[in-house]
């Protein structure tokens, strides 16, 4: 059978630990044996990124600036023991927040469902994808303790000398206080990623915040949100059959369980944290979720959830037999390839992408799955296999 052809390289990061042996073991299963891969590789393993001063980190992300599409196995983000353990250089910064700055976008979770698996709340039939806002408000905040009776006031000096000032609190007595912000160029990439990513998903989108309270901070979320759409999504929106609708955060905490899911739910940056873990937790496993960077004019990357999994990779080292979940970083994979067929009109690509997420599926749901999913699975007969195994009965599946 002739092989898959594809037009443009897709950008492939390379990573670390059980992770990059997993990731091997999907372009040597999974994806060779059926595509002419073309992938501009960038080896964003630990000791390259030490070897390149970490360049690499951001050599990759222009090609992902240049080629549209990347894909990005786990890495480690280095702490002093890892400065120890791979006697590198310097501690080098989380390449995913390295990317995240050059693309400017917006992370997008899902799960991947499977039968036997069943998510926590009941009416849970299709993935749920939160959107969170990855920038300021409390998370850039700066904040004091008031130790004592003070006024606390709020001061915004602009470049011009004037000022703008408001009482924050009169204490009596000792307290706390804190200021936080934002830009309308971050709340506008926001929602730009939202509505394109919304777009090429075919979902709905939903956006919540709390702006009956925060009348100026919150609404000024919802405000840029309804403003981008009219301006600039609507017609594709309704071209394409799917809703924007923006409600109150508690009446979508509401609406979300009692949802049959499939949507995209848009969080502001403390929501979206917290909802994820929420959502994640009710639908099963950090080892079935995908993720993926949207940035606003449109470039994706696409990466698996979890990190690269040290305690099972310690296990391999010591020639000890893994269990480790592939899922995850098979849906990388596939997703940037439908993302890649879909910008060249690569239709067997796309079929193709579809068919490995299929036969991925249709292995758990016969019963084969790795270690982390035997205690969650509620088939009756399930069996537990290898690493390498599961990606096996995955490409037997496939071909
Ligand atoms: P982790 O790699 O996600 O693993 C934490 C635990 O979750 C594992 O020990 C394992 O539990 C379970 N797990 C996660 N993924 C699994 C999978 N695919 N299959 C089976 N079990 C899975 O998180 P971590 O141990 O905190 O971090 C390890 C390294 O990853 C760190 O150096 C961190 O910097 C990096 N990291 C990278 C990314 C990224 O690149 N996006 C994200 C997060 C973390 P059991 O041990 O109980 O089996
Ligand atoms: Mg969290």
């Amino acid at each position: 059978m002739a092989k898959i052809q594809m037009k443009t390289p897709l950008v492939e990061m390379d990573g670390d630990e059980m992770t990059r042996i997993i990731w091997q073991g999907i372009k040597d299963k999974l994806l060779t044996p059926f595509i002419d891969l073309k992938c501009e590789y960038y080896a964003l393993g630990l000791p390259n990124r030490d070897a390149t001063d970490d360049q690499v980190t951001v050599d990759a992300a222009n090609a992902i600036k240049k080629y549209g599409v990347g894909v990005k196995c786990a890495t480690i983000t280095p702490n002093a023991q890892r400065v120890e353990e791979y006697k590198l250089k310097e501690m080098w910064k989380s390449p995913n927040g390295t990317i995240r700055a050059i693309l400017d976008g917006t992370v997008f979770r899902a799960p991947v469902i499977v039968k036997g698996i069943t998510p926590s709340v009941s009416t849970w039939k299709k993935p749920i994808t939160i959107a969170r806002h990855a920038y300021g408000d409390i998370y850039k905040n700066s904040e004091l303790y008031v130790d004592g009776a003070a006024k606390a006031e709020l001061l915004v000096t602009y470049a011009d000398g004037r000022q703008d000032k408001k009482l924050i609190h009169d204490f009596r007595s000792a307290g706390v206080v804190m200021g936080m912000h934002n830009t309308d160029a971050s709340i506008s990439s926001f929602a730009r990623s939202c509505f394109n990513y919304a777009l090429s998903v075919k979902q709905d989108l939903w956006f919540s915040t709390k702006d009956t309270i925060s009348k100026i901070y919150d609404h000024r979320f919802k405000d840029l949100f309804a403003e981008i759409y009219e301006n600039e999504f609507k017609d594709q929106f309704e071209a394409a059959g799917i809703e924007f609708f923006y409600t109150l955060i508690d009446d979508a905490v509401a609406r979300v369980i009692r949802s049959e899911g499939g949507f995209i739910w848009a969080c502001k940056n403390y929501d979206g944290d917290v909802m994820s873990d929420m959502v994640a937790t009710a639908f099963g496993s950090l080892a079935m979720m995908t993720s993926v960077l949207v940035s606003p004019d449109g470039l994706y990357e696409y990466e698996a959830a979890h990190g690269t999994v040290t305690r099972h990779y310690y296990k391999h080292l010591k020639g000890e037999a893994t269990s480790t979940n592939s899922v995850a970083t098979i849906f990388a994979w596939s997703g940037a390839l439908r993302k890649r067929a879909e910008l060249d009109g690569l239709e067997d690509l796309a079929a193709f992408a579809d068919r490995l997420e299929k036969a991925t599926v249709q292995t758990i749901e016969e019963g084969v799955m790795t270690g982390d999913l035997m205690n969650l699975s509620t088939l009756p007969e399930k069996h537990k296999v290898g690493t390498m195994e599961f990606l096996d009965e995955v490409a037997k599946r496939l071909s």
